[in-house]
Protein backbone atom coordinates (compact mmCIF):
# COMPACT_ATOMS: atom_id res chain seq x y z
CA UNK A 1 0.00 0.00 0.00
CA UNK A 2 1.24 3.21 -0.63
CA UNK A 3 2.22 6.11 1.80
CA UNK A 4 -1.62 8.29 2.05
CA UNK A 5 0.59 11.24 2.30
CA UNK A 6 2.49 11.59 -0.28
CA UNK A 7 1.42 8.50 -2.20
CA UNK A 8 4.76 8.14 -3.76
CA UNK A 9 6.72 5.94 -1.28
CA UNK A 10 5.40 1.85 -0.43
CA UNK A 11 3.73 2.96 3.32
CA UNK A 12 5.80 1.49 6.64
CA UNK A 13 2.74 -0.27 8.43
CA UNK A 14 5.25 0.68 11.77
CA UNK A 15 5.59 4.58 10.70
CA UNK A 16 1.25 4.53 10.20
CA UNK A 17 -0.20 7.51 11.88
CA UNK A 18 -2.58 6.12 14.54
CA UNK A 19 -5.49 8.56 15.16
CA UNK A 20 -8.01 7.88 17.43
CA UNK A 21 -11.96 8.50 17.62
CA UNK A 22 -15.11 8.49 19.83
CA UNK A 23 -18.70 8.87 19.84
CA UNK A 24 -21.05 8.28 22.71
CA UNK A 25 -23.84 6.59 21.76
CA UNK A 26 -25.67 6.61 25.18
CA UNK A 27 -25.85 8.89 28.30
CA UNK A 28 -28.40 8.24 31.02
CA UNK A 29 -28.27 10.20 34.16
CA UNK A 30 -30.07 8.52 37.33
CA UNK A 31 -29.31 10.36 40.67
CA UNK A 32 -26.40 11.98 41.11
CA UNK A 33 -24.28 9.71 38.54
CA UNK A 34 -24.20 10.62 35.01
CA UNK A 35 -23.24 7.03 32.55
CA UNK A 36 -21.59 7.33 29.59
CA UNK A 37 -21.51 4.92 27.03
CA UNK A 38 -19.01 5.79 23.94
CA UNK A 39 -17.91 3.76 21.05
CA UNK A 40 -14.07 4.05 20.16
CA UNK A 41 -12.90 4.21 16.87
CA UNK A 42 -8.58 3.68 15.93
CA UNK A 43 -7.90 4.84 12.52
CA UNK A 44 -4.48 3.82 11.15
CA UNK A 45 -3.49 6.55 8.27
CA UNK A 46 -0.73 4.58 6.11
CA UNK A 47 2.61 6.25 5.98
CA UNK A 48 5.99 5.84 4.71
CA UNK A 49 9.38 6.57 7.03
CA UNK A 50 10.40 9.88 4.81
CA UNK A 51 6.66 11.19 5.45
CA UNK A 52 6.65 10.61 9.01
CA UNK A 53 10.27 12.06 10.03
CA UNK A 54 8.87 15.12 7.49
CA UNK A 55 5.89 15.63 9.99
CA UNK A 56 8.15 15.21 13.41
CA UNK A 57 11.13 17.13 11.79
CA UNK A 58 7.87 20.10 11.14
CA UNK A 59 6.47 20.11 14.70
CA UNK A 60 9.62 20.58 16.34
CA UNK A 61 10.40 23.74 14.01
CA UNK A 62 7.51 25.01 14.41
CA UNK A 63 7.19 24.42 18.20
CA UNK A 64 10.87 26.33 18.30
CA UNK A 65 9.47 29.10 15.95
CA UNK A 66 6.68 29.68 18.13
CA UNK A 67 9.08 29.73 21.39
CA UNK A 68 11.21 32.34 19.39
CA UNK A 69 8.44 34.56 18.36
CA UNK A 70 6.93 34.40 21.48
CA UNK A 71 10.29 35.78 23.05
CA UNK A 72 10.32 38.11 20.82
CA UNK A 73 7.05 39.64 21.60
CA UNK A 74 7.89 39.74 25.03
CA UNK A 75 11.31 41.41 24.65
CA UNK A 76 8.92 43.99 22.96
CA UNK A 77 6.53 44.76 25.59
CA UNK A 78 9.55 44.60 28.08
CA UNK A 79 11.05 47.37 25.55
CA UNK A 80 8.38 49.23 25.34
CA UNK A 81 8.13 49.48 29.32
CA UNK A 82 12.19 50.19 28.77
CA UNK A 83 12.79 47.17 30.86
CA UNK A 84 15.98 46.36 28.41
CA UNK A 85 17.48 48.52 25.99
CA UNK A 86 19.65 49.35 22.82
CA UNK A 87 21.36 46.24 21.42
CA UNK A 88 20.10 43.16 23.45
CA UNK A 89 16.56 44.56 22.86
CA UNK A 90 17.30 44.99 19.12
CA UNK A 91 18.76 41.43 19.06
CA UNK A 92 15.88 40.20 21.36
CA UNK A 93 13.13 41.72 19.19
CA UNK A 94 14.25 41.86 15.49
CA UNK A 95 15.90 38.93 15.38
CA UNK A 96 14.06 35.83 17.09
CA UNK A 97 10.80 37.66 15.05
CA UNK A 98 13.06 37.03 12.12
CA UNK A 99 13.93 33.80 13.02
CA UNK A 100 10.72 32.72 14.27
CA UNK A 101 8.77 33.79 11.28
CA UNK A 102 11.28 32.14 8.92
CA UNK A 103 11.24 29.21 10.87
CA UNK A 104 7.55 28.83 10.22
CA UNK A 105 7.69 29.25 6.71
CA UNK A 106 10.78 26.74 7.18
CA UNK A 107 8.12 24.13 9.00
CA UNK A 108 5.82 24.93 6.37
CA UNK A 109 8.70 24.04 3.72
CA UNK A 110 9.17 20.75 4.97
CA UNK A 111 5.61 19.48 4.32
CA UNK A 112 5.63 20.24 0.45
CA UNK A 113 4.94 17.18 -1.03
CA UNK A 114 3.28 15.44 1.38
CA UNK A 115 0.49 15.96 3.25
CA UNK A 116 0.39 17.37 7.20
CA UNK A 117 -0.80 15.42 10.00
CA UNK A 118 -3.30 17.91 10.16
CA UNK A 119 -4.91 17.38 6.56
CA UNK A 120 -5.25 13.83 7.30
CA UNK A 121 -7.49 14.96 10.28
CA UNK A 122 -9.83 16.76 8.18
CA UNK A 123 -9.45 14.90 4.74
CA UNK A 124 -8.50 11.03 5.47
CA UNK A 125 -11.81 9.54 4.12
CA UNK A 126 -12.29 6.92 6.90
CA UNK A 127 -11.69 9.87 9.36
CA UNK A 128 -14.11 12.15 7.68
CA UNK A 129 -16.87 9.95 7.15
CA UNK A 130 -16.33 8.97 11.60
CA UNK A 131 -16.52 13.26 12.30
CA UNK A 132 -19.78 13.05 9.93
CA UNK A 133 -21.41 10.35 12.47
CA UNK A 134 -20.48 12.93 14.98
CA UNK A 135 -17.06 11.81 16.14
CA UNK A 136 -14.42 13.67 18.12
CA UNK A 137 -10.98 12.92 18.41
CA UNK A 138 -9.57 11.18 21.55
CA UNK A 139 -10.66 8.62 23.93
CA UNK A 140 -14.28 9.58 25.10
CA UNK A 141 -12.72 10.65 28.46
CA UNK A 142 -12.78 14.28 28.54
CA UNK A 143 -12.81 14.36 32.38
CA UNK A 144 -10.50 12.48 34.65
CA UNK A 145 -12.35 11.57 37.09
CA UNK A 146 -14.76 9.96 34.92
CA UNK A 147 -13.27 5.95 35.38
CA UNK A 148 -13.41 3.43 32.85
CA UNK A 149 -15.43 0.45 33.59
CA UNK A 150 -15.36 -3.11 32.19
CA UNK A 151 -15.60 -2.75 28.48
CA UNK A 152 -18.02 -6.02 28.56
CA UNK A 153 -21.31 -3.64 27.70
CA UNK A 154 -20.63 -3.89 24.19
CA UNK A 155 -23.48 -1.91 21.88
CA UNK A 156 -24.19 -4.38 19.16
CA UNK A 157 -26.20 -1.56 17.03
CA UNK A 158 -22.82 0.12 15.95
CA UNK A 159 -21.18 -2.43 13.62
CA UNK A 160 -17.89 -0.06 13.09
CA UNK A 161 -16.83 -0.48 16.90
CA UNK A 162 -13.30 -1.11 17.55
CA UNK A 163 -13.55 -1.76 21.61
CA UNK A 164 -16.35 -0.04 23.92
CA UNK A 165 -16.56 0.67 27.00
CA UNK A 166 -18.83 2.95 29.82
CA UNK A 167 -17.59 5.67 31.80
CA UNK A 168 -19.10 6.74 35.23
CA UNK A 169 -19.00 10.53 35.55
CA UNK A 170 -20.43 11.63 39.31
CA UNK A 171 -21.96 14.86 39.36
CA UNK A 172 -21.19 17.19 42.06
ZN1 LIG B 1 5.03 9.19 2.38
Amino acid sequence: MKCWFCEVIESDPKKALNLKLYGEVDATTSESITKVKYVLHNVDVSRCQLCKSKHRLSVIAFALSCTLLFISLLSAILTAFSVITGFIAGILVGAFAGIGLSGIAYAHGILKGTHSVNYARKNHPEVKSLLEKGYKFGKGIKDHTREIRSAQENDQSIATTATSGSVENKKS
